[in-house]
C-alpha cells in the first residue's frame, strides 16, 4: 500500500502567524511554513540549527544521531518519539502523528556539521523519528544525507527503519559502503500482520520490510532486524519471537535484536487506549507496571535475554556489535588506485 495513495494534496506556503511569547525550537515550529496538506497531516518546513546531534545517552551504540523529520506518521501505538513535539510545546500525542516537520536541507550546512564528527564515531539516522517515513517520498531529505556521505570515507553510519522505502537508496547505499561502513536496521516487531497493523497502524506491513531485508543483503549491505518494542503477553511468546527470528535469518539478517517496551509518560496515554481497546484484558498489568517507571523491572527483561540468545545461537546471528563492524575490506582509496591502474 502506498502511504499516499488516494489522498488529496494541496500546496500551501504560507508561513504561520508570529509566535509571540515561544522560544528555541518551538517558536521555530510555530513558525514553520506549511509544505503540504493531504487528509490527514500537514507537513511543515523546519530550520534545523544543527543536522547532526550529539547522543546524549551513553547506553547507545552511536555517537551521533541525525532526525531529517519531527514527527512520524507511522504512528505506532508505543513510540516513545512523542515527546520530541513536546519540545515544540506542541502536546497533544496525536499531533506527533499529524504535524509532520521536515528540516529544510542543505548540503553545505550539513558538511560542515559532518567536519564536526570524527571518523571513529558513529552516526545513526532515525534515532528519534523514522527517515523513510511517506514524507520522505515528498522531500528526499535522507536521500539527500546519503549523498553527501557518499561523497566521503571512513565513516561508520547506521540507519533504522521500519520502512521498506529504503530499497530506493540501495544504489547511494553501495556507494557509501565502498569507503565507509554502514549498517541497516530494520524494525520488525511481530510477523503477525493484523497484530503489526495494530501496533503499527500506517507502517508498511512486516513482510515488505522483511523483504527490503532481503534486497538490501542481496545487494551487500548488512541488515539487523529490530524485534523492538517486545511487549508482554503482545509479542513476547517463544513461538512469536521465533517466527520473527526465522523470518529474520531467511531475509539474510545478520542479527538480531529486541527490547522490552519502554514507555515515556507522553507514549502511555496512547499505549493505555490501544490496549483499553485491543487488550482490555492486560490493561490494568502494564497500567500497574508502567505507572510510576518507564522501564520493566524485575525478571522480565532477563527473561527476555535469555530468550533471544538462543534465538541468535539458534539462527546463528552474530552479536549485535560485532554485525556492525566495518567490513574486513574498505575499499575506498584501493579500489580507486587500483581501478586507476586499470585505466592506465
Ligand atoms: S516508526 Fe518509529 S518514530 Fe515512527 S511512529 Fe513508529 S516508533 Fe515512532
Amino acid at each position: 500500500m502506498s502511504c499516499n495513495s488516494g489522498l488529496d494534496l494541496f500546496v500551501d506556503d504560507s508561513a504561520s502567524p508570529p509566535a509571540v511569547g515561544l522560544i528555541g525550537i518551538a517558536r521555530m515550529a510555530a513558525s514553520a511554513s506549511t509544505l503540504q496538506t493531504k487528509r490527514r497531516v500537514e507537513y511543515l518546513e523546519i530550520e534545523a540549527r544543527r543536522f547532526i546531534g550529539r547522543c546524549s545517552s551513553p547506553r547507545m551504540p552511536f555517537a551521533w544521531t541525525i532526525n531529517p523529520y519531527r514527527g512520524c506518521e507511522f504512528g505506532c501505538r508505543y513510540c516513545y518519539a512523542r515527546y520530541t513535539h513536546e519540545f515544540m510545546e506542541l502536546r497533544d500525542p496525536e499531533l506527533f502523528e499529524t504535524r509532520i516537520f521536515a528540516k529544510r536541507f542543505s548540503p553545505e550546512a550539513f558538511r560542515s556539521d559532518l567536519a564536526r564528527v570524527r571518523p571513529a564515531e558513529s552516526i545513526c539516522i532515525g534515532t528519534a523519528t523514522d527517515p523513510y517515513q511517506p514524507a520522505e517520498r515528498r522531500y528526499r531529505i535522507t536521500r539527500k544525507i546519503l549523498d553527501v556521505l557518499a561523497a566521503g570515507s571512513g565513516r561508520k553510519a547506521g540507519i533504522t527503519t521500519k520502512s521498506d522505502l529504503i530499497v530506493r537508496d540501495i544504489d547511494l547505499l553501495q556507494r557509501i559502503a565502498q569507503a565507509n561502513s554502514i549498517h541497516v536496521n530494520i524494525t520488525v516487531t511481530t510477523v503477525d500482520e493484523r497484530l503489526a497493523r495494530l501496533l503499527e497502524p500506517l507502517a508498511p506491513r512486516p513482510a515488505l520490510r522483511l523483504d527490503a531485508v532481503r534486497a538490501l543483503t542481496d545487494a551487500g549491505i548488512r541488515c539487523t532486524v529490530l524485534a523492538h518494542p517486545v511487549m508482554p503477553l503482545i509479542n513476547d511468546s517463544d513461538e512469536a519471537l521465533d517466527a520473527l527470528a526465522a523470518a529474520a535469518a531467511r531475509a539474510g539478517a545478520v542479527s538480531l535484536s529486541a527490547a522490552p517496551l519502554f514507555l515515556k509518560p507522553c507514549s502511555k496515554p496512547v499505549f493505555f487506549a490501544f490496549l483499553d481497546a485491543h487488550f482490555p484484558a492486560f490493561a490494568a498489568r502494564y497500567r500497574q507496571r508502567y505507572e510510576h517507571q518507564a522501564y520493566l523491572r524485575g525478571a522480565y527483561p532477563e527473561m527476555l535475554r535469555q530468550r533471544v540468545e538462543k534465538l541468535i545461537a539458534r539462527y546463528g546471528f552474530l552479536p549485535r556489535g560485532v554485525a556492525e563492524l566495518a567490513e574486513e575490506w574498505p575499499s575506498g582509496p584501493q579500489l580507486k588506485l587500483f581501478a586507476d591502474n586499470e585505466r592506465a
